[in-house]
């Protein structure tokens, strides 16, 4: 069976990813399974960056193919903020308090256009490859929803006109999400690379 190391600790992303690839049978590994391998940096301020650190920083623990990712939400009235950022866009860096500073700075701005971005970097220990997913929406001026993590409550995708992203289920919402998407497009690569 063969082992992919997702490097991310969030366990909703892990719950995501997993019920992803639970119609295959890739060994699906995350930073809970190696709680003993320190926080990555992630000093740049590109999501190509960001991941590419993360994913050459893991793999010495770890070895096998190691998948890191970036994302983020990219909001078109901020000019991009809090993009690379959204983590710690707020001084607390919770979802409450990102996703109020949010609020705030969108006010009653008419432009409402934003996207979430996603990038994988996959490191096997020689090469690095990247693949890309965005989700396209526009920020709610209220909260809705319970579902999701981080920005969900605030963010209401094109595909799902009047239900914020955290109203989804989790299969809508891998179908459509920015992480969904690179996931989808990272099976189809693993499939075309196990190939040749
Ligand atoms: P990271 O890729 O874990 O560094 O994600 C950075 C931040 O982007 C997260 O802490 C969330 O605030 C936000 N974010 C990333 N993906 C999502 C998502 O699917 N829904 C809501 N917020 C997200």
């Amino acid at each position: 069976m063969s082992r992919l190391i997702f490097a991310t600790s969030n366990p909703h992303k892990v719950e995501e990813i997993k019920q992803f690839f639970s119609d295959t049978s890739y060994e699906i590994q995350s930073l809970l399974d190696f709680p003993n391998i320190p926080e990555a940096p992630e000093p740049y301020d590109t999501f190509h960056e960001n991941a590419a650190s993360k994913a050459h920083f893991v793999h010495p623990y770890t070895g096998g193919i190691v998948i890191a990712d970036d994302s983020g939400l990219v909001v078109d009235a901020l000019d991009g903020r809090p993009g690379v950022f959204s983590k710690r866009y707020s001084k607390e860096g919770t979802a409450q308090s990102n996703n109020a500073k949010l609020l705030t700075e969108m006010n009653d701005t008419k432009k409402r256009s934003a996207r979430f971005k996603c990038v994988f970097a996959i490191f096997n220990g020689q090469n690095t490859e990247y693949i890309e997913g965005t989700c396209e929406g526009d920020i709610n001026t209220q909260l809705s929803g319970t579902g999701g993590f981080g920005y969900d409550p605030l963010f209401l995708p094109k595909e799902f006109p009047g239900k914020s992203m955290a109203e989804l289920t989790m299969d809508e919402k891998n179908t459509i999400s920015h992480r969904g998407r690179t996931l989808q497009q990272f099976k189809r690569w693993l499939i075309e690379t196990s190939k040749s």
